[in-house]
C-alpha cells in the first residue's frame, strides 16, 4: 500500500532486475524503519538465493548485450544523465534518506546527495578516459594492452551513507564498463530503490544495474558464493568483510574491502585550539558518529589539553540531538534500536576500565521517540582501552592526553585499524612527518572529514584494501589484458 511520509508517497519496496521491479521469489518482505520515531515506513522484498542469481544472470546478459558494445563515451552519457536525474530529484531523495538512516536532513540535502551526483559526473567523466598501452618489448613485436571491464561485479553497502556509498561503488563500476548487482543495507533500502528507478530512467539497457534488497545473510552471502559474481566490492564492519574474502577464495572474486576505523586525531600544542575543537566536533559527531572515518580516538598534548576540553565540553553540549527534520539539527538518531544498545554498551565499558566521562553518555529522546544517544566525551582514556581499540560507531569520542610526539605516532598506530588521520599543528615539518608516519589510507591536515570525489579513499592493515573514488578506483574495476602481435 502506498503512504506519505514527510511529503512523499512510497510504495512497498521491490527487487529491480532487468529494469523491471519485482517481487521476491519466496514473497518474503521485511519491514524498514524509521529511526526517529521507531515506526515502521514500508516494507520491502527480501531478496535471497534465487533472486541473486536471476540478478546476476541478468548482469550476465547484460555484459554481453548492448551494454558490451556500447561506446565508452556513451557510457559516460548515460552517468551524465544519472547525476542530472539526481540532482532534480534531491529534495525526494533527501527525504528517504533522513526517514530511513536518521541523518539530519541539513546533511543528507547538503551533503550526502549533491556529492552523490558530483561524483557519478565525475565518474562519467573518466568512461572515455580510460584506455591502455602500447609496450617498447623486446623482438619484433606490437604489444599493447587492453583496459576491459572485470565483469559482474556484486555491490554490498552499508546503512550509513547509503545513497552515497551506493553512488560511490556505482558509478566507477559501470564507467569502466562492468555490470553490477547492489545489496543495500536491510536498514536503509529506500534510496538504492529510487536510485534504481534513475538509472532505468537514464536509459540504462535491463541488466545493468540491479537492486536486491534483503538481509546478509541471505541475499549478501547468496551474492558472495555466486559462480556467476566475478568481483565483490564490499563496505561495512571488518568480521563481515574477513568473512567475505574466505568465501570469495572458493572461485577467486576479486575482492575490495572498505571496513571499520579507529582513527587517530591528532591534536599538537602549537594548533589553533580553536579550530581543532571544531574539526574534531566534526571528526565524531557528523551523522551521530555512525562514519568509518571518524574521529574516534583523539589526542590532546599535555600543553593545551586544558584548553582544549574546556572549549570541546561547551561545542559538545550544543550538539543536542534533536529531529532529524528540523534543519537546525546536527545529531540525529542512531540508526538502530540494536545500534543504540552496541554504543550504549561501549559506554559501559568506559567507565568500568576507569576512563573519565566527560558529559553524555546516556540514551535520549525527542518528543518521547527515537534512537538517540547524547553526544559523549571521554577523557584520561588508556589507547589500550576497549573504547579506544573498537570501533564504536556512534557518537562518542575518546581523549587520550599525551607529551611527547614521537610517541604519540606509535600510540596512533597502535591499532588494527588503518582507516584515516588527523593531524593538527602549525609546524610544517611536523605536519608531513607525521602524515608520512601514521598508517593511514587518508590523512587530513588542519581539517577533517573533507571528500571530494577525486580524492581516493579506502584503508590500510584491518580497515581493508582497495580504493573508492579517484582515479584509483578505475584501478579496481578494470582487467588488463595484454595482446602481443608477431610483426616479423
Ligand atoms: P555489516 O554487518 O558489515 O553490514 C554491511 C553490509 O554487509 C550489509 O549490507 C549487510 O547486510 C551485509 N552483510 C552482512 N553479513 C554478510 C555476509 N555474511 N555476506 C555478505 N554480506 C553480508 O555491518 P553492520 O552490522 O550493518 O554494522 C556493524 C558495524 O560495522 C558497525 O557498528 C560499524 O562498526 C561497522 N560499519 C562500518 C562501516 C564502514 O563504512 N566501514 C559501515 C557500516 C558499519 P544486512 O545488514 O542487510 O544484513
Ligand atoms: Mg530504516
Amino acid at each position: 500500500m502506498t503512504q506519505v511520509v514527510q511529503g512523499q508517497s512510497i510504495e512497498p519496496g521491490r527487487l529491480f532486475i532487468n529494469n523491471t521491479f519485482v517481487e521476491a521469489s519466496s514473497g518474503r518482505r521485511f519491514e524498514t524503519i524509521s529511526p526517529s520515531t521507531g515506526e515502521v515506513i514500508t516494507d520491502v522484498a527480501e531478496g535471497g538465493a534465487e533472486d541473486i542469481d536471476a540478478a546476476v544472470s541478468a548482469a550476465r546478459a547484460a555484459l554481453s548485450g548492448k551494454w558490451g558494445s556500447m561506446s565508452a563515451s556513451r557510457r559516460g552519457e548515460l552517468l551524465y544523465r544519472v547525476a542530472a536525474l539526481i540532482e532534480e530529484r534531491a529534495e525526494r531523495l533527501s527525504i528517504l534518506e533522513t526517514l530511513d538512516q536518521g541523518k539530519p536532513i541539513t546533511e543528507s540535502s547538503k551533503v550526502d546527495v549533491p556529492l552523490a551526483a558530483r561524483i557519478v559526473r565525475y565518474f562519467a567523466g573518466w568512461a572515455d578516459k580510460l584506455h591502455g598501452e602500447t609496450l617498447p618489448v623486446s623482438g619484433s613485436y606490437h604489444t599493447y594492452t587492453l583496459r576491459e571491464p572485470v565483469g559482474v561485479v556484486g555491490q554490498i553497502i552499508p546503512w550509513n551513507f547509503p545513497i552515497l556509498i551506493a553512488c560511490w561503488k556505482l558509478a566507477p563500476a559501470l564507467a569502466a564498463g562492468n555490470t553490477v548487482v547492489l545489496k543495500p543495507a536491510e536498514q536503509t533500502p529506500l534510496t538504492a530503490l529510487e536510485l534504481a528507478k534513475i538509472f532505468a530512467d537514464a536509459g540504462f539497457p535491463p541488466g545493468v544495474v540491479n537492486v536486491v534488497t534483503g538481509d546478509g545473510p541471505g541475499a549478501g552471502a547468496s551474492l558472495v558464493r555466486h559462480r556467476g559474481v566475478d568481483k565483490i566490492a564490499f563496505t561495512g564492519s571488518t568480521p563481515v568483510g574477513q568473512e567475505i574474502m574466505r568465501v570469495s577464495a572458493d572461485t577467486l572474486k576479486r575482492v575490495s574491502l572498505e571496513l571499520g576505523g579507529k582513527s587517530p586525531h591528532i591534536i599538537f600544542g602549537d594548533a589553533d585550539v580553536t579550530s581543532a575543537v571544531f574539526g574534531v566536533i566534526n571528526g565524531i559527531f557528523y551523522n551521530k558518529g555512525e562514519v568509518c572515518a571518524a574521529g574516534s580516538r583523539v589526542f590532546v598534548q599535555r600543553s593545551v589539553h586544558g584548553a582544549f576540553m574546556e572549549q570541546l565540553v561547551a561545542a559538545t553540549q550544543k550538539r543536542a540531538p534533536g529531529d532529524p527534520f528540523n534543519p537546525k539539527t546536527r545529531l540525529g538518531p542512531q540508526v538502530s534500536e540494536a545500534q543504540r544498545e552496541r554504543i550504549l554498551g561501549y559506554v559501559a565499558s568506559g567507565k568500568a576500565q576507569g576512563a573519565k566521562l566527560v558529559c553524555g553518555g546516556e540514551a535520549a529522546s525527542v518528543d518521547g521517540k527515537g534512537y538517540y544517544v547524547q553526544p559523549t566525551v571521554f577523557d584520561e582514556v588508556d589507547n589500550g582501552m576497549t573504547i579506544a581499540q573498537e570501533e564504536i560507531f556512534g557518537p562518542v569520542v575518546s581523549v587520550i592526553p599525551f607529551d611527547d610526539a614521537e610517541d604519540v605516532v606509535r600510540q596512533a598506530n597502535a591499532s588494527i585499524y588503518g582507516l584515516a588521520a588527523g593531524i593538527w599543528t602549525r609546524d610544517i615539518k611536523l605536519a608531513h612527518r607525521t602524515a608520512r608516519a601514521v598508517q593511514a589510507g587518508t590523512v587530513w591536515v588542519n581539517c577533517y572529514n573533507v571528500f571530494d570525489p577525486a580524492g581516493p579513499f579506502g584503508g590500510v592493515k584491518m580497515s581493508g584494501f582497495g580504493r573508492d573514488l579517484g582515479r584509483a578506483a578505475l584501478e579496481d574495476y578494470t582487467e588488463t589484458k595484454t595482446v602481443w602481435v608477431d610483426l616479423s
